[in-house]
Formats: C-alpha cells, sequence, structure tokens
C-alpha cells in the first residue's frame, strides 16, 4: 500500500482523471484527491504494477499539468476493492492554481461544429482549457469556491462532470448554453440589444463600433484594425496618442501582417497565449495608425471561445487593447469602461482576479519578458534560498507584488503604474487573495529605497520589519535568483529610473553583486535632468541640459522656444531645479530628442523605442563614438560631442542612431573587462528596462558570449520593473539571515 503526495500544478488540468483512467488501466485500487498542497493518491495492488503506473504519471501527464515533486510513502491501511476519485480536502501547505489556459483544440472544434451541443457556444470550456486564476475566489480548487457557484449544471453537464473519462470531468467550469453564464450585448448606457450578441457585434465592428469585450482576466476594447477611422477614435478616447496596440487574429492571417518563426508560432498557439512582438510585413494591409512609427506588431491568436466567434474571413483582424484608462489596471465589469466603448459584449460569469495578456519581445537568443501576467500567473518560481514569509511590494511602474515562503515565490500579475488609487486599491486587494490562497502571512517586507514611492509608503504601514533594497540592485538579484546563481556576479542594470542612496537617479549600473550586497562598478558620469522626472515626457529639455552640461553648442537643437531654451540654460548654470542623473534611460531620451525623432512623449519609453527603430533602419555599420572610462564613470561627454558633430556634418541619422546604440554595446563590454580584470568573475546577469532595446540585447549578448562571458538573460521574470518585487524578497531575506 502507498500514498503518493504530488506538488505542482495539477489542479484544474485534468489531472485526477488521468491517475483514474491510469488506476484503473493498471487495475489499482484506492483514490486520489486534491488537498490544498496538491494531489494525495493513496494505492494498494501489485508491487510491478505499481512501479509501471508510476512511470506513467511521470511521463504521460496531461499537458496543461506540471509536477514540481512526487513523493512516494508505503502505508498501512485498508484494502480497496476499485479506484475513485474523491472530495477535495484541506491540508497545510500550497496549492498551486492553475493560470486562465486557452481554448485547447478540442473545445474549437466543437464550437465550429453544428452537431455538437455547445455549438457556438461563447463559454466552452474542459479540463485542458478555460479560465482557472480568474475565477478563483478560494481555494481549493472547486465549482463553490469559483464565479461558477451560481450556475448548476444540467444533467448533461452534470453526466460529463461526473465521467471519469470525460473530457470534462471534474472540470469545475464546466457549462452549456442550457445550464451556462449566457452573453449579452450592451449599449453604451449598459442596456441589453436585442438578437444574437455575436452576429450583432461581428455587424458593428464592421461598421467601425468600438466593443467592449469580456475575455477571460479583464475586458478587451476591439476595433476592426483596418478601419482608420474606428482606430482613430479609440486612440483619442483612450487618450493614447501614439501608443502601439495589439492585433488579434487566426494563425492562418498572420503571415500576411508579421514574419514569425515556427518557434513563435508554437508559443502564440501554447496555452499561455501571449502577444508577441514581431517584424511587421510590407506591405502593412493594416491602418497606418495601429503602431505608428513602428516597424513591429504586437500579435496574438484568439485565447477565448468569444475571440474564436467573431474572428472570421470577413473581418480578420482586430485590435484588442487591454479595456482601462492608461496604466490602471484592467477592468473586469462593463461599467469599469464607462464612455470608452460603443457597446459592451459581455457575460454573467464573473472575473475574480483579473490578469492582463502576457507580452513577449523576441530577440536574437531570448524571449524578452516585458509582462508576465495572464497564462502565466499565479505559477510559482523557485528561489535559491530560503525565505521566511515575506512580501516584496515592487517599484512604481509596471507594478507587481511577490510573496514568498521558504523556497516558493508566487509573483503577482502586471497591476498597472502605482501613481493612481484604482492601482494601489487592485494591489492590497490581490496581496490579500494571494496571502488567503497560498497561507502565507508575511512576517518581512521588502521595498525600494525610494522615500516617496506609493508601495514604499505601503510596505511601511504594514508595521512589520522592513528592508528597502536599491533599485538595480533589486534587478541584478531577481535573475540571479531565476538562475539560481551562488557565485557573485557582474551585473549590468540599465535602466530609466531609480534611487540612488546618493539622491541622485541611477540607472546605468555596472555592478559586482552578491545576494548581500553589491558594489557599483562603474555608471555614467552625472548629467542634469532639469525638473527632474516631470523632463521625461520632454526629451528636448534633456537634451538641451545634457548639452549645455557638456559644453556643446547647443543651436542644433530645434524646436523648442528661446524662452525655454534660457530657463533651462540657467537651471543648469545655477543648479537649481536640477536633479543629476545617470540614467541610461535618460542617455536615450537625450539622444533620440537630438536627432529630432521625437519632440514630446506619449508613452513611457517612446523616445528611446524611436531610437531603437531609427538605428534599425541604417545598413550596418560598426562605427562608434568615443568615450572615456575613468574612475568608475563612463564619460559620455566625448560622444555626446562627436555625435554633435555629425549631426552639423548631416551625417545619415538612423547611421548615428545605429553608431550610438554600437557605443553604448562597446564601452559595456569595456567596463566588463575591467571588472573581470579585478575580480575575475566570468558570470554576467542582465536587467533593467533599456534590455527591451533587441539591438542592445542582441549586441552584448553577441560580444560578451564571444569574449568567454556566461550571460544570463531572465526568461522567467520580466526584465523592466515586473522583476522588481522578486530581487527585493530574495535581498531582503538574505540580508535580515546575514545580521
Ligand atoms: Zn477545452
Ligand atoms: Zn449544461
Ligand atoms: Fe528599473
Amino acid at each position: 500500500m502507498w500514498k503518493i503526495k504530488i506538488n505542482g500544478i495539477i489542479q484544474g488540468v485534468g489531472f485526477r482523471p488521468f491517475i483514474y483512467r491510469l488506476a484503473h488501466q493498471f487495475k489499482l485500487n484506492g483514490y486520489v484527491h486534491n488537498t490544498t498542497s496538491g494531489v494525495e493518491i493513496v494505492i494498494s495492488g501489485d508491487k510491478k504494477k505499481f512501479n509501471h503506473f508510476i512511470e506513467k504519471v511521470r511521463k504521460n501527464h496531461p499537458s496543461g499539468a506540471d509536477i514540481k515533486d512526487l513523493q512516494i510513502d508505503k502505508i498501512k491501511t485498508k484494502n480497496y476493492n476499485n479506484f475513485t476519485i474523491k472530495e477535495s480536502k484541506r491540508k497545510k501547505g500550497f496549492t498551486l492554481v492553475s493560470p486562465d489556459l486557452a481554448v485547447c483544440e478540442d473545445c474549437a472544434e466543437e464550437l465550429h461544429n453544428s452537431k455538437d451541443s455547445r455549438y457556438g457556444y461563447a463559454l466552452i470550456n474542459c479540463t485542458n482549457c478555460g479560465p482557472r486564476y480568474s475565477i478563483i475566489q478560494n481555494l481549493p480548487y472547486d465549482r463553490p469556491m469559483t464565479s461558477m457557484k451560481q450556475f448548476s449544471m444540467c444533467s448533461f453537464c452534470e453526466n460529463e462532470y461526473n465521467d471519469p473519462l470525460n473530457r470534462r470531468f471534474h472540470a469545475q467550469p464546466v457549462a452549456c448554453p442550457k445550464c451556462g453564464p449566457e452573453l449579452r450585448l450592451l449599449n453604451s448606457k449598459f442596456v441589453s440589444v436585442k438578437g444574437d450578441p455575436i452576429k450583432k457585434t461581428i455587424e458593428l465592428l464592421k461598421k467601425g463600433k468600438i466593443i467592449g469585450i469580456k475575455g477571460i482576466g479583464g475586458f478587451h476594447i476591439a476595433c476592426n484594425a483596418q478601419n482608420d477611422k474606428a482606430v482613430l477614435l479609440l486612440r483619442k478616447r483612450k487618450k493614447r496618442p501614439r501608443k502601439p496596440f495589439a492585433v488579434m487574429c487566426y494563425a492562418e492571417k498572420l503571415m500576411e501582417i508579421v514574419s514569425v518563426t515556427s518557434s513563435q508560432m508554437k508559443l502564440l498557439k501554447s496555452s499561455q497565449a501571449p502577444v508577441l512582438v514581431l517584424p511587421k510585413k510590407e506591405p502593412d494591409i493594416l491602418s497606418s495608425v495601429v503602431a505608428p512609427y513602428n516597424p513591429f506588431l504586437g500579435v496574438f491568436l484568439p485565447y477565448t471561445p468569444i475571440h474564436h466567434l467573431i474572428l472570421s474571413k470577413y473581418l480578420p483582424f482586430l485590435i484588442m487593447t487591454s479595456g482601462n484608462c492608461q496604466d490602471e489596471p484592467i477592468a473586469k465589469a462593463e461599467k469599469d469602461l464607462e464612455g470608452l466603448c460603443d457597446y459592451y459584449l459581455t457575460h454573467n460569469r464573473a472575473i475574480i482576479n483579473q490578469n492582463d495578456d502576457s507580452i513577449i519581445l523576441p530577440a536574437d537568443k531570448v524571449n524578452i519578458l516585458a509582462r508576465r501576467s495572464r497564462g502565466y500567473v499565479p505559477l510559482p518560481i523557485d528561489l535559491p534560498v530560503n525565505t521566511v514569509p515575506s512580501l516584496g511590494v515592487g517599484a512604481q511602474l509596471k507594478l507587481s507584488f511577490s510573496l514568498a515562503k521558504q523556497k516558493s515565490l508566487f509573483l503577482s500579475p502586471y497591476l498597472g503604474n502605482a501613481d493612481n488609487k484604482k492601482t494601489m486599491d487592485f494591489f492590497s486587494q490581490t496581496v490579500d487573495a494571494y496571502k488567503r490562497w497560498f497561507k502565507i502571512k508575511p512576517e518581512l517586507v521588502a521595498a525600494d529605497v525610494h522615500p516617496d514611492y506609493f508601495t514604499t509608503h505601503f510596505a511601511k504601514e504594514l508595521r512589520l520589519p522592513l528592508v528597502q533594497i536599491q533599485h538595480h540592485f533589486a534587478h541584478i538579484v531577481s535573475v540571479m535568483a531565476e538562475y539560481k546563481l551562488k557565485e557573485p556576479v557582474i551585473g549590468i542594470a540599465y535602466d530609466g529610473t531609480g534611487y540612488g542612496p546618493d539622491g541622485t537617479i541611477w540607472g546605468s549600473e555596472i555592478m559586482v553583486a552578491d545576494y548581500t550586497q553589491y558594489k557599483r562598478g562603474f555608471c555614467l558620469n552625472d548629467m542634469p535632468l532639469p525638473g527632474g522626472d516631470a523632463s521625461i515626457l520632454h526629451p528636448l529639455r534633456i537634451a538641451l541640459a545634457y548639452l549645455i552640461q557638456a559644453g556643446e553648442d547647443i543651436s542644433v537643437i530645434k524646436n523648442i522656444s528661446s524662452m525655454e531654451k534660457s530657463i533651462i540654460e540657467k537651471q543648469v548654470e545655477n543648479k537649481f531645479n536640477i536633479i543629476s542623473t545617470s540614467s541610461m534611460g535618460r542617455l536615450f531620451d537625450c539622444v533620440s530628442a537630438l536627432l529630432g525623432l521625437i519632440h514630446e512623449v506619449t508613452f513611457e519609453a517612446e523616445a528611446a523605442m524611436r531610437l531603437e527603430f531609427s538605428a534599425l533602419k541604417a545598413s550596418s555599420t560598426r562605427k562608434r563614438y568615443p568615450y572615456s572610462i575613468e574612475d568608475n564613470r563612463i564619460d559620455i561627454i566625448p560622444l555626446l560631442r562627436a555625435l554633435v558633430k555629425d549631426i552639423k556634418n548631416k551625417t545619415d541619422i538612423n547611421i548615428i542612431a545605429q553608431t550610438f546604440h554600437n557605443t553604448i554595446v562597446f564601452f559595456t563590454l569595456d567596463a566588463v573587462n575591467k571588472l573581470n580584470r579585478l575580480t575575475n568573475i566570468k558570470k554576467v546577469v542582465l536587467s533593467g528596462g533599456v534590455m527591451q532595446n533587441r539591438i542592445i540585447v542582441n549586441g552584448l549578448i553577441r560580444e560578451l558570449e564571444r569574449r568567454g562571458y556566461e550571460v544570463f538573460f531572465p526568461i522567467q521574470i520580466p526584465v523592466n520593473d515586473g522583476c522588481i518585487s522578486v530581487g527585493q524578497v530574495v535581498a531582503a531575506n538574505v540580508y535580515s539571515h546575514s545580521r
């Protein structure tokens, strides 16, 4: 007689039916049940058959399942004369919650099969697909603990639910048109519109209307991506003049708008179904305002039955943008989108936990994870160190938190930017949900060293032991933790903003770090930021201040009034209302504005992106600008002077942009070599918002590897500030232990 305990992703993925079928196949008796810490199987029978059974469990488990740990104990119990699935039980430890899963092939087929009883049913799902994370109120994951509790199954669904050999056996959200949630189409005043909601929605989209569509983890705002007028109206309503929109279409249509490799297609078709940002194809058959000034386009495949029903060859390309106002959490109810949409396609299965679409930017050797949300949360991340129950609250932008205990860390979805009340409310609600599900009661809280971040205030109000971790150190530690690195590394954190202990804004750290401490090796020289962070939206002001600091001719800067010019000149001269910064992000902003690529920024990193895109247009050059490295500083004044000279000589702007990128890669390499000579360290870790620039990432990985460095780039954890809470928790725990 044996007791088998299995931990991992095993709830809501058809694991128990799989065990049931397997036990019957091997004629083994006993039972299986979900516990709050995973799945437990008690089994009796022939030893040989049992070993075979275990082998199959390990090898042939359902594709959505992921076994983290399988433990077998010999026990003495009564003999069983059959094998059953028992009701869920509560137990100590973690239960892992499955992420929301994209529609599986079987369900998609039934959806389009006119003979199937769920033909055209917009909420079809099974044990292999459908909502999980987003409908959970509490654990264990059983129907009464989800937003399906108000729907009682009809006899047809119940039979499937209770049939161990059916694909819907114990699929908690199982439903059909007779008994399940219903679609409704509402007008802008939230009044029901008569007629078939799907047919009507398609009609309206074709007419250029803007429609809020309830997805799995939140609402999208949809419109026809080939209709200029509709896209422009959407931009106006969302107050989003240029930030790119993502486009959803069928796999067969994808090749018409972007270049995609077979491995990228596989990722798009996975149950995570992320947004992939891929090179646009020429000629652009979509509206030119979908992703203006941008050679890339975010694309994804239909991942809920509703998407499958709306897309067709008559309406092949839809903008599907997160239903929210700028940087706020994604809406879970149509009322949250008031004023933004003409109509709302909604249903009565409540979204309890929002999670936005995940975003990946493929580069040469790595997939850059820009947003880790739907499909990935709330899967745990294994830590290299033991942690006391702790909470990391993150930074300010691209907010996420981490809740950890022992060697498991639960990273929240992307929550928005922490500069508005809605995000902070969502933040604390989600913290509460995670604490409840994973039974973690924090005894330690980790935050940024920035005194004025909302998250820092939140952390202080918890009245728990607080450890504040420097922003770029947190960036580097998050990657060390992902790769479970044991020895010190050279960390490169190229970033927009991060509070330095010296009161300046950091963001170009090339450091030597382990989990307990970091030493800043090199960074850019301090440059003046007129008006502090406010200048981020006005890169011309940054360019002007940098040139004044460099003692350069400012006449190359156009499009700025003489009044603004003289104000900034005085500011820099008198060091009045100036913050010093060594941020790499600001250097990109400065150069982008110098080249006349952008005057005003309308979304984060817009200036830097323009510079990257400009460089991509140039025919390849190996040219670099001069710089010098002395006294732990990379002096960028020579770079700026040479760049201004090129502008005056009317050198092709794209070539200047590429030369600039080359220079960044090579001075970084120089600095790393210098640190390597001092420390012998060969492991290099990359993180920070600038590491979303594909030219920089490809260049750094290529050049570092060529010189024998082992490069670690985050894959499971975002490279931008979405990683900060992970680094905070790990560093805070090691710091507390080492005291
Ligand atoms: Zn399915
Ligand atoms: Zn039913
Ligand atoms: Fe950062």
